[in-house]
């Protein structure tokens, strides 16, 4: 019988699904994907979690207790620690495997390595060949499964810096909104990528800006090379990993003349998110006169009252495009017609 192993659709699903499902697949396994995220699954993880977390963590729960209903018999929740050399990630995620264990009474077994790269990535083999010996003891199987998951991982990154979303590079969706994406206005749009890409999250704010005819410019689109020398700006290094891709792409953002706004959607919650979005704010006023706006995100955040701020913001963009391209959001210079 096929082993079936769950992956959650929430938190770096959106940046490793592709690298864990060709792996688990070419090790003959059926891997299922929680549902995407839907009211019941917000229910459920809200449900399940302390208040003090944040809407993701909360959203995750109910992705692990989705997986649940579909009866797999494993559930893959590896511990993040750190991803990239001398940097760390949020310590929510470091917490995840315990706090999940904690919170939900009669999970399946749980696949929950460790993956700390912050000094080398040198046990990167022994991970994996762990994680593999859940499916097989064929040593070689395993190494030839990873080769492969490594290389679909690559193609889902290069689709990404061409400017696909996650969600439609996961369907394989690659010709979609090719015409929305020549279009020369822009928006940076920054935050984490759940919250970014999770449609139900979101409220759809992506497909809504492309809709408005924007272009869309994310923290997973921008070329990394000049990512990582923009946030090399700052006077002391950003260790948080999300932090270097959010700020590398708002310092990108306020010197292209064709962006012609930031907008950073941000979760109730975040503790890196009140210290990055108050940067970026700081940043946007002091060095460019691009408007910038905040839409924070909780459990209770209404669609209605979102597409009136992101309407309203639409509208002065298109407005200042139309009529005068240096007009300031924030009253801090004066121009004349
Ligand atoms: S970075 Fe913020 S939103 Fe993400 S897991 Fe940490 S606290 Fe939650």
């Amino acid at each position: 019988m096929t082993v079936r192993v769950g992956i959650p659709r929430g938190l770096l699903y959106y940046y490793y699904g592709p690298l864990w499902t060709e792996f688990f697949e070419s090790l003959g396994a059926e891997v299922v994907i929680s549902a995407e995220t839907n009211k019941k699954i917000v229910e459920m993880g809200v449900k399940s979690t302390v208040d003090e977390a944040c809407l993701p963590v909360k959203i995750y729960h109910g992705h692990v207790k989705d997986l649940m209903d579909q009866k797999v018999d494993y559930i893959f929740l590896p511990r993040l620690m750190s991803v990239y050399k001398n940097e760390y990630i949020c310590p929510k995620f470091c917490g995840l495997p315990e706090m999940v264990n904690h919170s939900i009474r009669n999970l399946p077994t749980m696949i929950q390595p460790t993956i700390d790269f912050r000094k080398s990535k040198k046990d990167l083999p022994k991970i994996v060949e762990a994680v593999g010996a859940y499916f097989t003891d064929d040593r070689r199987k395993i190494e030839w499964a990873f080769t492969k998951a490594l290389e679909n991982y690559r193609q889902y990154k290069t689709a990404l810096r061409q400017g696909i979303l996650p969600t439609e590079a996961l369907e394989k969706k690659d010709e979609k909104n090719f015409e929305l994406l020549k279009s020369s206005d822009k928006v940076a749009l920054l935050g984490h990528p759940y919250n970014l890409y999770d449609a139900f999250v979101s409220m759809n704010l992506v497909e809504k800006l492309r809709g408005h005819g924007l272009q869309v410019l994310t923290p997973e689109s921008m070329d990394v090379k000049v990512m990582n020398e923009k946030a090399a700006l700052m006077d002391k290094k950003m260790f948080w990993s999300f932090g270097r891709k959010i700020l590398g792409t708002a310092f990108y953002a306020m010197e292209q003349q064709d962006i012609q706004g930031i907008i950073y959607l941000s979760s109730f919650g975040c503790g890196l998110d009140s210290v990055l979005a108050d940067i970026v704010e700081r940043r946007v006023r002091r060095n460019s006169d691009k408007p910038f706006t905040l839409l924070t995100l909780d459990e209770h955040t209404g669609e209605a009252g979102m597409d009136t701020r992101i309407e309203a913001f639409v509208d002065m963009i298109k407005w200042r495009r139309n009529h005068e391209n240096n007009f300031s959001a924030y009253g801090q210079h004066l121009h004349s017609y």
